[in-house]
C-alpha cells in the first residue's frame, strides 16, 4: 500500500520521494510484488497510470541487492534487465526514467534505437550495461555486431507489449529470444505491459510466458483513462481544417496534441496551421530523428503548444501538461484511439480528448467507441450511437469478446473489475506510422 513497506533500498526510496511520488499507484501496488516474486506477468492498466515504474523499480532493487556492476571492460556487454518499446521516444523516455532511479549506484542503464548515430551508443554501451533499452531494430543490430549477448537476461520486458507483438514487430520479438544464448522462457522472468490486449495478441503471448504467468487487470482492459473527458464531432471531410482551426484557437495556449492518419497529412495539417500563425511542429516517421527530436523539446518547453502526430506518437509518451487531444482522423483501430488520447489525462491529472468523426469514413469505429465511452461513464452521443447501430448489430458487446471464463490463457488471473478486450488491429495502410 505505501512505498515505505517495499523492501526498496534507500537510494531508490530517495529518487521516488525526488520524483514527487507519495504513494504507489494501483498498477504499482499490485506489479511491483509480483515481480519482486519472480512471476511472469502481464499487466494492463490504463493510460498514464505508472506502468513503467511498476517494472523498473523492482527490477533495479534486485539488481541492486544481488550487487550487479557495469563492467567496461568488455567488448560485448551482458544485461541482466533487456527492455523493449515500439519507439525511439518512447524507449528514450523508459531509459531516461531508469537513469533517474538508478543514479548513484552501480547500476547502469544505457539505451539503443534507430536513426542516431551507431558509434555514440556502442560507445555508450562498451562503458558497461546492466539494463538495456532498446527498439527492436537497434537492438538486434547491436546483437548482431556481437556488441550484446543475452546469457545474462534475469528480466525481459515488453513495454506497450501487445504492440510489441502485433504483425510489425513480432518476428522482431521472436528473434531477440532466439538470439544466442537468450534464456529461455524458464529461465528469465518476462514481463509485458499495456493498456491494450487485443484476445489474439494475449494468446501469441503465451510463446513468451511461463505457464504459470500471472495476468493483472486494472479497471477495464483496453479500457479508455477515466479522467479523459471525450466529446465527439460530425464532421465531413471538407470541413475538418476549419473546424481544427476554430478549435485551437478557442483553446489558446492549451498543449495540443492532433492527431491524423497519415505522414503526408501531418505534413499538411502542420504547414496549415503555421500559415494560420498558430505555433505548430510535427512528429511522424519519415523526419530526421534529430527533427523527431526537436519537435517533441519544441512541444515540452511551450515553444510549440500544438503537435501534429502520427500514431508514431500515440504510445506511452509522458508529456506534462498535455490539456487536449484531438483526433483530426480516428485512427483505424481503437486501441490507437485510447493510447491516442491517453497522450492526456495522465496520473491523476484531467485532460480532453476532441475527435472529428466522419460518418463517411469512420462508422466501423462507431461501436467500439461507444463501448468505450459506456464503460468510461462518459455520455454517448445519440448521433453516434445510431451510427454504431447502423454499421452492423445491436451489441457493442459483440466488438470485444469477453476476456474471463472463455479465454484459453493459462495463467492464474488477478483481475480487478476485468472487462473485455477487443479484436487486433489489423493491416495498416501504406503511408500508416505505427512502426519504430
Ligand atoms: P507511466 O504510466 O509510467 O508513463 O507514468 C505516468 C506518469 O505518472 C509519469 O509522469 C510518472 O512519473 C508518474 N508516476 C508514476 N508513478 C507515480 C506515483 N506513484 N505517484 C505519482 N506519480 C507517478
Amino acid at each position: 500500500m505505501t512505498f515505505e513497506e517495499t523492501t526498496l533500498c534507500e537510494s531508490l526510496r530517495n529518487a521516488i520521494s525526488k520524483s514527487g511520488y507519495v504513494k504507489p499507484t494501483p498498477v504499482q501496488k499490485h506489479g511491483m510484488p509480483i515481480v519482486s516474486a519472480g512471476r511472469d506477468l502481464m499487466a494492463c492498466a490504463q493510460t498514464g497510470s505508472g506502468k513503467t515504474a511498476a517494472f523498473l523499480l523492482p527490477i533495479l532493487q534486485q539488481l541492486m541487492a544481488d550487487g550487479a556492476a557495469a563492467s567496461s571492460f568488455s567488448e560485448l556487454q551482458e544485461p541482466e534487465a533487456l527492455i523493449v518499446a515500439p519507439t525511439r521516444e518512447l524507449i528514450n523516455q523508459i531509459y531516461l526514467e531508469a537513469r533517474k532511479f538508478s543514479f548513484g549506484t552501480c547500476v547502469r542503464p544505457v539505451v539503443v534505437y534507430g536513426g542516431v548515430s551507431t558509434g555514440y551508443q556502442m560507445r555508450e554501451l562498451s562503458r558497461g550495461c546492466n539494463v538495456l533499452c532498446g527498439s527492436p531494430g537497434r537492438l538486434l543490430d547491436m546483437i548482431g555486431r556481437g556488441k550484446v549477448g543475452l546469457s545474462k537476461v534475469r528480466y525481459f520486458v515488453l513495454d506497450e507489449a501487445d504492440r510489441m507483438l502485433d504483425m510489425g514487430f513480432e518476428p522482431d520479438m521472436r528473434r531477440i529470444v532466439a538470439s544466442p544464448g537468450m534464456p529461455p522462457k524458464e529461465h528469465r522472468q518476462t514481463l509485458m505491459f499495456s493498456a491494450t490486449y487485443p484476445d489474439d495478441i494475449q494468446r501469441l503471448a503465451l510463446d513468451f510466458l511461463r505457464p504459470d504467468y500471472l495476468f493483472l487487470a486494472v479497471g477495464v482492459v483496453g479500457g479508455a483513462c477515466s479522467d479523459v473527458e471525450q466529446t465527439f464531432v460530425q464532421v465531413t471531410k471538407f470541413s475538418k481544417r476549419e473546424q481544427l482551426l476554430d478549435l485551437l484557437r478557442s483553446t489558446g495556449t492549451e498543449r495540443t496534441m492532433v492527431f491524423v492518419e497519415t505522414k503526408r497529412q501531418a505534413d499538411f495539417i502542420a504547414t496549415f496551421l503555421c500559415q494560420e500563425k498558430v505555433p505548430t511542429t510535427s512528429i511522424h516517421g519519415d523526419r530526421e530523428q534529430r527533427e523527431r527530436e526537436n519537435a517533441l523539446a519544441d512541444f515540452r518547453s511551450g515553444k510549440c503548444p500544438v503537435l501534429v502526430a502520427t500514431s508514431v506518437a500515440a504510445r506511452g509518451l509522458d508529456i506534462p501538461d498535455v490539456q487536449h487531444v484531438v483526433n483530426f482522423d480516428l485512427p483505424n483501430n481503437i486501441d490507437d484511439y485510447v493510447h491516442r488520447i491517453g497522450r492526456t489525462g495522465r496520473c491523476g491529472n484531467t485532460g480532453r480528448a476532441v475527435s472529428f468523426f466522419d460518418p463517411d469514413t469512420d462508422s466501423q469505429l462507431a461501436q467500439p467507441l461507444v463501448s468505450i465511452l459506456a464503460k468510461a461513464q462518459q455520455e454517448v452521443p445519440s448521433w453516434l450511437e445510431d451510427s454504431a447501430l447502423g454499421s452492423g448489430g445491436s451489441g457493442f458487446a459483440q466488438q470485444r469478446n469477453s476476456f474471463a471464463p472463455s479465454n484459453p490463457r493459462k495463467g492464474s488471473s488477478l483481475q480487478d473489475n476485468c472487462g473485455p478486450s477487443q479484436p487486433a488491429s489489423q493491416a495498416a495502410d501504406d503511408d500508416d506510422d505505427n512502426w519504430e
